[in-house]
């Protein structure tokens, strides 16, 4: 695993990428027990996001099985809480347009199918960038030669 300083180099990177150079996206590994507090729910990795201030807090549970066996799978977590910051605008206008999603009665409902679906969404988006851009261009951060 990457240390938390090379992973914020890569977040660098990977924000100017994908053209989110103004958000300030702060970096943590979590335990299973820390990402549950904030998640409550097994997961790789998390983001939360503050759109008005453009600010995000992205951690990664280090003690997820995927996180722990699936090489790389570090690298996947990241760019999917990274391509949330780029979807969010498409999330909030789908809120605007389904005024539906505010009466309390349907609202849970509503929100869960949603989610699946962006989650889904935000991996497709973010497998097919791990594609195009594997983890290897970020070789000079994470073996610690000059850039
Ligand atoms: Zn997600």
């Amino acid at each position: 695993m990457p240390t938390k300083e090379q992973i914020e180099q890569i977040i660098k990177e990977l924000q100017k990428i994908l053209r989110i150079q103004d958000w300030d996206i702060s970096f943590q590994y979590v335990s299973e027990a820390e990402a549950r507090d904030l998640y409550s729910e097994d997961c790789s990795g998390g983001n939360l996001r503050y759109r008005d201030r453009a600010e995000s807090r992205i951690i990664i549970n280090t003690d997820n099985s995927r996180i722990k066996d699936v090489p790389d799978y570090w690298y996947h977590t990241l760019v999917h809480e990274l391509y949330h910051i780029v979807t969010d605008d498409f999330i909030c206008i789908i809120d605007d347009i389904m005024p539906q999603v505010r009466d309390e009665y349907v609202r849970k409902e509503l929100n869960d199918t949603k989610n699946v679906k962006y989650e889904h969404l935000v991996n497709r988006l973010a497998q097919g960038f791990v594609n195009a851009y594997p983890v290897s261009n970020f070789d000079n951060i994470l073996k610690g030669g000059n850039p």
